[in-house]
Order: C-alpha cells, then sequence, then structure tokens
C-alpha cells in the first residue's frame, strides 16, 4: 500500500490533496499523546471547559465558508448543505458547552451515611466516523466526549479527511489544549482496528455500516470496551391516502436523495396506501425531475456526486436491466461520480432493493392497503433507525409511531436529526445515542459514593 493517500475530488475525479497515510504506529502514537493530555483535560474547571466548547463554536462559525466549502468539495455534497452542516457542527460545541457544569449526580437515601453519584469521564475515546457527512458525524461525538473531560482520538474516512484534520487546528487555535484532539488519517483495516483493540483506549464510537460495526462490537469485546454503534438503515417513509398528498409527495425526495443518498437516515422505502398511489406517484415525479443535480460549488446545486466510482457501481446494481424504474432525473455527463435519482416502483417486499441500503439516491415504492399492513411493512427489515408517518389522523399518527421499531421519527415531517434531540437505532441499526442530553451517558462512567457520617 502507498503511504501516500491521494483525496479526490468526487465531482471531478481529480486529486484534492495529498496525505500522508498513517498505519498502526501513528495510532499508537496518537493514542499515547491523548493518554497524557487526559489528566490536565479532566481537571480542568467544569466553567473552563465549557469556554473552551464555546470559543470552538464560535470559530467554527468564524471559518464557516472555508470549512463549507473544503467539506463540498471533498464530500461532493452541495454547498448550501455543507454551510447548513458547518452550522450544526458549531451548534454542537454550543450545545454541550452547556454540560460541563450540568452533568448532575443523584443523592441516594441509604444507612450509615451519605451516598451519591457522579459522571466521570472514561478516558481516551476512539472516534471513527464515515464519508457521508464527515465534520458533522465527528463533531456529534466529539462535543459530548470533549464535555466530558475525556481526550479523542478521531479517525474519519480516507475518503473524507480534509475537514477533520482542519477542524483540529481550529480547534487548537480556540483553545483546546495540545493532545485532547488528535486525528489519524488511515484506513479503517488497520487504524480503526487498531484504535478498536488498543488497550488504552476505553470507548469507540462508530458511525458507518452495520458489517464493520459487527466487527467492531466483536473486537472491543476483547478489552470490554464502551461501544456506540450508529450503523445503517433501511427506513420507511409511509403515506396514508388522508394525507396531504402534496406535502408528502414534494418532501419525499428531499428525505431520500438528500445527501445523493447517502444518508443512514434515507427514507428509501416509500410505503403508500393504495388509493392515493397515482396521485402520489404524479406528484413525486413532478418532484424528482425537478432535482437539479450537478456542481456542489453551484449556489442552485440540489444534489451532487456520488462518494466515490466504488460506491456508484453499488448503487447502479440495484438499477440493472430488470429493475422496474417508474421514473429518473437528470444527472451530468462526463468526469464525476455521478447517478440520477430513481424511484423504483411497484418494488415487492421481498426485493433485494426493497431489503438492502443501497447509500444512493434510489427509492423503492410499495403499496399497502391498511394500517396493520403498513406497519408490518415498515417493521419488516433488519434495521430501526428512522422513519416518518404521513397521515391527517393524528390518533392513527401516533398509533403508528408507536408500533415502528425505529428510533427516531417523525410524523407529517420526514426531519431525523436536531442538536438536542437523542439520536440513534433499534435493531441492526445499531446501540447507543448520540445527540441531546443523552449523549453524555455514553461518554461517562457512573460512579457511587459512600461516605459514613454516623458513630461507630
Ligand atoms: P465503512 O463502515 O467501511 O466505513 C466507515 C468508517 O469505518 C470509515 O472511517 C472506515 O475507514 C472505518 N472502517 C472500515 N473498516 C474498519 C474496521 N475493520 N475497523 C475499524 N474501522 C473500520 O463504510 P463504507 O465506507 O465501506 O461504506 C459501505 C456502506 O456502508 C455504504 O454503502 C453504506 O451502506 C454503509 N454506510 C453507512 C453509513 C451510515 O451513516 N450509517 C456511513 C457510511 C457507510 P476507511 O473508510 O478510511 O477505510
Amino acid at each position: 500500500m502507498p503511504d501516500v493517500l491521494e483525496v479526490l475530488e468526487p465531482a471531478t475525479e481529480a486529486v484534492l490533496e495529498e496525505l500522508p497515510r498513517a498505519g498502526e504506529e501513528e495510532v499508537d502514537a496518537a493514542v499515547a499523546r491523548a493518554a497524557a493530555a487526559f489528566p490536565a483535560w479532566r481537571a480542568v474547571s467544569p466553567s473552563d471547559r465549557a469556554n473552551v466548547l464555546r470559543a470552538i463554536s464560535a470559530a467554527v462559525t468564524a471559518h464557516r465558508e472555508e470549512l463549507a466549502l473544503l467539506e463540498a468539495r471533498n464530500a461532493g455534497k452541495p454547498i448550501g448543505d455543507a454551510r447548513g452542516e458547518m452550522d450544526m457542527v458549531a451548534q454542537v460545541f454550543a450545545y454541550y458547552s452547556g454540560s460541563p457544569e450540568r452533568l448532575l449526580g443523584d443523592t441516594i437515601p441509604v444507612s450509615g451515611g451519605q451516598a451519591w453519584t457522579l459522571r466521570e469521564p472514561l478516558g481516551v475515546v476512539g472516534l471513527i466516523v464515515p464519508w457521508n457527512f464527515p465534520l458533522t458525524i465527528a463533531a456529534w461525538k466529539m462535543g459530548p466526549a470533549l464535555a466530558a473531560g475525556n481526550t479523542v482520538v478521531l479517525k474519519p474516512a480516507e475518503l473524507t479527511p480534509l475537514t477533520a484534520l482542519r477542524f483540529a487546528q481550529i480547534a487548537g487555535e480556540a483553545g483546546l489544549p495540545e493532545g485532547v484532539l488528535n486525528v489519524v488519517v488511515g484506513p479503517g483495516s488497520t487504524c480503526g482496528a487498531r484504535l478498536v483493540a488498543h488497550p488504552g483506549v476505553a470507548k469507540i464510537a462508530f458511525t458507518g455500516s452495520t458489517e464493520v460495526g459487527r466487527s467492531i462490537a466483536a473486537g472491543a469485546a476483547q478489552t470490554i470496551k464502551r461501544v456506540t454503534l450508529e450503523l445503517g438503515g433501511k427506513s420507511p417513509n409511509v403515506v396514508f391516502a388522508d394525507a396531504d398528498l402534496a406535502a408528502a409527495a414534494a418532501a419525499a425526495p428531499g428525505a431520500v436523495f438528500g445527501n445523493a443518498g447517502q444518508d443512514c437516515c434515507a427514507r428509501s422505502r416509500i410505503l403508500v396506501q393504495r388509493p392515493a398511489i397515482d396521485e402520489f406517484m404524479s406528484a413525486l415525479e413532478r418532484a424528482v425531475t425537478a432535482i437539479r443535480v450537478g456542481d456542489p460549488l453551484d449556489e442552485a446545486t440540489e444534489m451532487g456526486p456520488l462518494i466515490s466510482a466504488g460506491q456508484r457501481a453499488t448503487v447502479g446494481s440495484f438499477v440493472d436491466d430488470g429493475a422496474p424504474v417508474a421514473f429518473r432525473g437528470a444527472a451530468p455527463d462526463g468526469p464525476g461520480f455521478w447517478f440520477a435519482p430513481t424511484v423504483l416502483c411497484p418494488v415487492e417486499p421481498d426485493a433485494r432493493a426493497a431489503r438492502e441500503e443501497i447509500f444512493g439516491p434510489v427509492a423503492v415504492v410499495i403499496p399497502f392497503d391498511d394500517e396493520e399492513e403498513a406497519v408490518r411493512l415498515a417493521n419488516d427489515t433488519i434495521y430501526g433507525l428512522s422513519g416518518s408517518i404521513w397521515s391527517g389522523d393524528g390518533a392513527r399518527a401516533l398509533r403508528v409511531a408507536r408500533a415502528l421499531d425505529a428510533g427516531v421519527l417523525s410524523i407529517n415531517s420526514n426531519t431525523s436529526v436536531r442538536v438536542s434531540t437523542p439520536f440513534g437505532g433499534f435493531k441492526q441499526s445499531g446501540y447507543g445515542r448520540e445527540l441531546g442530553p443523552h449523549a453524555l451517558d455514553a461518554y461517562t462512567e457512573v460512579k457511587s459514593i459512600f461516605y459514613a457520617t454516623d458513630p461507630t
């Protein structure tokens, strides 16, 4: 394997940057730096740690355009989306700047003295993140990890390491002490695996494929590491005939073709109640064919290319000659990993396109008859990350939301992620929660202390 990593620009296939590629030795060195920095970082007073996180948030905002441009070019995402993602990174640090002073414990009535709990940091945490929302997903992990007093080794995906590297510089300039955040750019199979095996790493937080998540859970078991896993999805978008069909159809493309479908929350299974299918499909076709696919740096672009030639080949395998293509949008010719937004209909629930995470701009439409069938089809998957319910009947929407085995649901909306609410999956979509107040549980251990006060 060459020591030089060529980072590509997916919209042009040109080399954007060349970087030295790390191996296991660099991981060990990064863990050693993080371990050395841990005692001092955990001892920083809560208000001072909060101030550092606030300063990082402000610095990200100050560098918003630079970071957004880097992310848009490296990940191939529309510049407007990239700006929104940088805003979220800043919000994450602002939100968790409130945490160091709010890591509350309990006092518990006991005999003979006083008992109370504390939330202690874990130590060095390893963060392994994917290429679809590179800095955003890293921030979801770094924010609570650093707020709780941990130090970090971050391994970005080799396809998209640039914003992580730049962020580490910006955070250092904003006051994050040396060694608290360490970025290692190298392959998952060596650097990621070494982080998982390293006895000095207390926890792995991972976002990526379910397959790699399984190997991480197995590897981490050797040292009883804490693990949180945000894995794949095959989320349902359930549209009942009594819904505002125009609104549901107008919103559906964004929910599956946003980020070119490379989104673990993508509502890639659109379940539509039979009486509404014709009206829904007509409105969906208008919306899909109107999507502007092109240069990520063009302000008007709504969808960019896929991340790599490999991803394009994988996605293409779901749209072979026999695929029931209902309609497709447009995509540019020439260099770049382009793929036109594609809707398949009707699709049998057991078809490969209806069961596997495609992670590209391909949606399947599956008709259903009634509420019971909608719930059964929606839950008929190994995944359980997110989903939507569109209905004009509030009681039905709530019933279905309770019946779906998924971690993040929305009613008459397709939103999944908010900084202040928990995000994570049921079933093989993973375990643990990111964002919101719950994320701190994943970066702290509960310690119980008893102090004897009764005379002996
Ligand atoms: P991976 O799960 O392979 O990659 C995610 C991260 O894990 C990357 O940083 C990768 O490093 C690292 N990694 C890979 N292998 C190991 C390992 N053995 N030990 C530790 N870390 C490892 O995703 P892919 O990029 O291969 O994408 C394949 C499919 O996964 C997609 O088509 C999609 O279905 C799913 N996926 C889901 C995501 C989600 O958000 N839920 C995100 C990304 C992918 P590196 O890439 O640098 O080698």
